[in-house]
This record gives C-alpha cells, sequence and structure tokens, in this order.
C-alpha cells in the first residue's frame, strides 16, 4: 500500500510551520497540508515560556498561535505526537514515528517539504535533565520549572548567561528567588556583543542581587537526592535546589541523517529552498544567506523564524522573496524591553544616547570596520525602523552617516570608535 500523500508536509509545529500555512492558504494555496508536530499541542509561541508562564499567578495554557478550530477550517492536518524520523528524497517520502512507541512508525509521501524542527537545547554529556537539573524548550519544560520555583526550596543555579538563561534568571528573581548564574566567557551573550555592553548586562542582573560569575564553568555535578552540588573552575562550591542548563541552542535537524542535507542547520537560498529539490527549510533549523554578515547564518530568534515561515510558503507560490530586513531580537528582563538590531559581535560602541545608569532608557549605537553595524535598544522600541534604516543604509551606500551627534572620521571615512584604542 502507498503512503498517504500531501502536496505540502510542513515537519514541526512550531512558528515558522504556522507561519507558512497561514501564508500559503492566504495566498490562495488550495492543495493539501500536513502538519507534524512532535510535542501533543498545536503551534504555540515560546517567548512567554521563559518569562510570563514562570512568573504569572495563574498557571498558564500553552500560548497557542490560534484556536483548535483553526486548522480545521483551514483545512490543514494537525498530526499531533508525530515526529519527522527520516528523509528520503529519492522517494519523496519522510519517516514518521507516533508518541514513543518505536513500533507505531509510518511513511507520508510529498510533493514538497518544508523542515521547520527548530532548535533544542544544546546538552552537555555529563549533564542531562531530570531530578534537579533542568531545560526549556517546550510548554512542558516551563511547567516543570515553573512548579520547582514555586515548590522547591534553596537557590536556583543558571549555567549559560545566553538569553534564555538570563531572562529565567531575572523572572526567578521576580519571584524573589535567590539565583546564581555562571557563564564560561568573560561576558554575557559575547558572541551578539561587544564586552563593554556584555559587562553592562551583567552589572544589571547584580543590581538586581544575581551572583553572576563570569570566565567561570562547572567542573563537576553531584546530584543528592533532590539537590546538586557544583564544583566550580574558581575552587568554590555551590548548592543548588534547582539547575537550569542554558548552555545554548543547536537545530533540531538530527532526523535528516543520511537524507544529504546538514549535519547542523539547512542551509537554504534567500527563497528558502535547499539543495534537494522539493524540500525546504525555515526558522531555527535553517541558515539563510545573511547579507548584513556576508554569509549563512542560523539566527535561531523570533523574528527571523516568522519571516522565514512565509518566505518558504511564498517559494511554494511562486511568489519573488522579499529581501530580509535588519535582523532584530528582543529580550525581556525585569520589564526592562532589551532590543538588538543588526549584528554586534564585532562592533565597537560609538555613541550612547540618554543614560545607561540607574535603570534609564538607552540606546548603544555600534560599529564595525567603520560602518554602523548594530543597536543595542533599553525600552527604546521607537527607535527600532531607525535602527534598521541606519545599518540598512550602511550596507547599500558608503562612507556610513551616523543618526545622531556621534563624531565621523571623515579621513577615515567611517565612525570613530569612543572604545577602542
Ligand atoms: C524559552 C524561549 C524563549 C524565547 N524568547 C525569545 C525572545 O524573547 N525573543 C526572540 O527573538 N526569540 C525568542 N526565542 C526564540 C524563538 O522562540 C524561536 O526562534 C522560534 O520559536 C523558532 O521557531 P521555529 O518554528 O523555527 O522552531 P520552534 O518554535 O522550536 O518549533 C519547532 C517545533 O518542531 C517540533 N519538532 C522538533 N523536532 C521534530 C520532529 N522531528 N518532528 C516533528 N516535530 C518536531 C518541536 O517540538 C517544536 O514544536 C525563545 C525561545 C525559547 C525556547
Amino acid at each position: 500500500m502507498k503512503p498517504p500523500a500531501f502536496d505540502v508536509v510542513i515537519a514541526g509545529g512550531g512558528l515558522a510551520a504556522q507561519r507558512c500555512c497561514e501564508t500559503l492558504r492566504r495566498g490562495g494555496f488550495d492543495g493539501s497540508i500536513a502538519m507534524l508536530c512532535g510535542e501533543r499541542c498545536a503551534p504555540y509561541d515560546r517567548p512567554p515560556l521563559s518569562k510570563a508562564v514562570l512568573t504569572d499567578g495563574r498557571e498558564p495554557h500553552p500560548p497557542r498561535f490560534k484556536p483548535p478550530d483553526w486548522y480545521e477550517r483551514e483545512a490543514v492536518e494537525l498530526m499531533l505526537g508525530h515526529a519527522a524520523h527520516g528523509l528520503d528524497p529519492r522517494s519523496r517520502t519522510i519517516a514518521v514515528t507516533v508518541g514513543k512507541a518505536p513500533q507505531a512508525r509510518g511513511r507520508l509521501r510529498f510533493g514538497q517539504l518544508v523542515i521547520a524542527t527548530g532548535s533544542r537545547p544544546r546538552r552537555l554529556p555529563c549533564l542531562l535533565p531530570g531530578g534537579p537539573l533542568y531545560e526549556l524548550r517546550t510548554h512542558a519544560d516551563a511547567l516543570a520549572l515553573r512548579r520547582a520555583l514555586r515548590q522547591t526550596e534553596g537557590p536556583l543555579v543558571v549555567l549559560g548567561a545566553g538569553l534564555i538563561g538570563m531572562e529565567v534568571a531575572a523572572s526567578a528573581r521576580l519571584l524573589g528567588r535567590p539565583v546564581s548564574m555562571i557563564e564560561a566567557a568573560a561576558t554575557p551573550l559575547a558572541r551578539a556583543l561587544p564586552p563593554m555592553l556584555g559587562r553592562w548586562i551583567a552589572g544589571m542582573h547584580r543590581e538586581q542581587g544575581v551572583d553572576v560569575r563570569l570566565a567561570t564553568s562547572v567542573r563537576r555535578v553531584r546530584l543528592r537526592r533532590e539537590h546538586a552540588r557544583l564544583e566550580l573552575s574558581d575552587g568554590r562550591t555551590l548548592s543548588a535546589a534547582m539547575v537550569l542548563l542554558a548552555a545554548g541552542t543547536e537545530p533540531a535537524v538530527q532526523w535528516l541523517a543520511g537524507s544529504g542535507l546538514g549535519p547542523g542547520a539547512v542551509a537554504t537560498d534567500a527563497g528558502g529552498r535547499t539543495r534537494l529539490p522539493g524540500v525546504l527549510a525555515a526558522g531555527d533549523a535553517a541558515s539563510y544567506p545573511n547579507a548584513y554578515l556576508g554569509r549563512p547564518a542560523a539566527t535561531q530568534h523570533w523574528e527571523a523564524a516568522a519571516r522565514q515561515g512565509a518566505t518558504v510558503a511564498r517559494s511554494i507560490l511562486g511568489l519573488a522573496t522579499s529581501p530580509a530586513p535588519t535582523p532584530m531580537f528582543w529580550s525581556d528582563q525585569y520589564r526592562r524591553r532589551i532590543q538588538l538590531v543588526g549584528h554586534a559581535a564585532d562592533g565597537c560602541l560609538t555613541e550612547i544616547e540618554g543614560n545607561a545608569c540607574g535603570g534609564e532608557p538607552f540606546a548603544a549605537w555600534m560599529a564595525s570596520g567603520g560602518r554602523p553595524c548594530a543597536a543595542l535598544l533599553m525600552d527604546r522600541p521607537d527607535l527600532v525602523p531607525q535602527a534598521r534604516r541606519w545599518i540598512a543604509q550602511s550596507h547599500a551606500e558608503s562612507p556610513a552617516a551616523l543618526p545622531h551627534n556621534a563624531e565621523t572620521n571623515t579621513d577615515a571615512g567611517g565612525v570613530t570608535c569612543h572604545t577602542c584604542p
């Protein structure tokens, strides 16, 4: 018997998958669509998991994108608890497992396949979740952490000062819990921010009572009943009632092994097409060309995943791809809105607009190689469009023009940096 066939199969049931379905149907696509959701619930939004889901009074439901009847009305076959398990590009079939039962396997045929399986927490071989060790990717993870934050006595130790680690640290402090945050790099978000701004963010957490330990790693973890003892590289020992494993994420694409795609995030063109005909990719699992970095990159942020979900749908509909805007991500910590527009890793600070001390809103403008490259906005969402224009222009023209009263060094054809020697 031939496996069931769909015109479009979407592997993954998160943000990118949802945006792909919506854009297909809005664009008049009347073919059959199946969405494989590895989790047993319809697509929901992840950013609240490290924020409101942990701090709000009532136990929340998954923050769903659409009411349950939307999928029926839009004729989207929602296959809950069905995980993509393998891809055979020659027969254009995908292997599917159902729940945890290994014998419950099947295959689906596809006209076009969209890979949208997102990412998953990076695991250290010696530290797997369980007991007092937690990770955070799904609503179920968030509920477990939420319960522990309310019911367990003793401190939380966060391993990793990335976005999720810092957001959980902030939520736990808002709940009044003692928190330590351990980071192996010299500053938080070291791959995304210049050291000076990373130090500023570490300072914000310290002001809120977090014991932040930078350039420190964990040598050993001893589990005793429901407690953990962590031996650190600086020779000290910490005792924890809960440990959040937040050492970054990796694309959830292991199921593609042997298909000709991967390993790592799936490389695509600007329209989300992979090197295999009829196979596209979007969201955290994908690596798109990035004009701002001058190389392909997996962004693993909300805005890019939403846009790429719509992009692959446009490619399926035969429509042109619109150019990607300047990248942006946001984070909410201690009820402050942090936004990073552009790519700042190689950037130097050129100008601070506003007062970075005392919890005031401010904007930090950055340049790299004499060109504007990024802006860190603290409680200044109004500046996002301006920051985007500023960075986009700098890629289109030379020399770049700074938006404010930052100094420009016309001899050097660019921006004078206030922090570099
Ligand atoms: C706790 C948390 C907080 C965040 N906060 C922010 C924020 O403040 N700002 C920001 O810009 N970004 C934030 N992000 C990142 C943002 O949510 C992601 O970039 C976005 O969700 C990526 O969308 P996606 O569709 O690619 O992947 P996902 O949303 O992860 O969806 C992928 C889905 O595919 C499923 N899946 C995985 N493997 C399989 C398989 N083999 N078969 C079938 N299904 C599978 C997964 O269970 C999941 O439901 C946050 C992420 C997390 C986890």
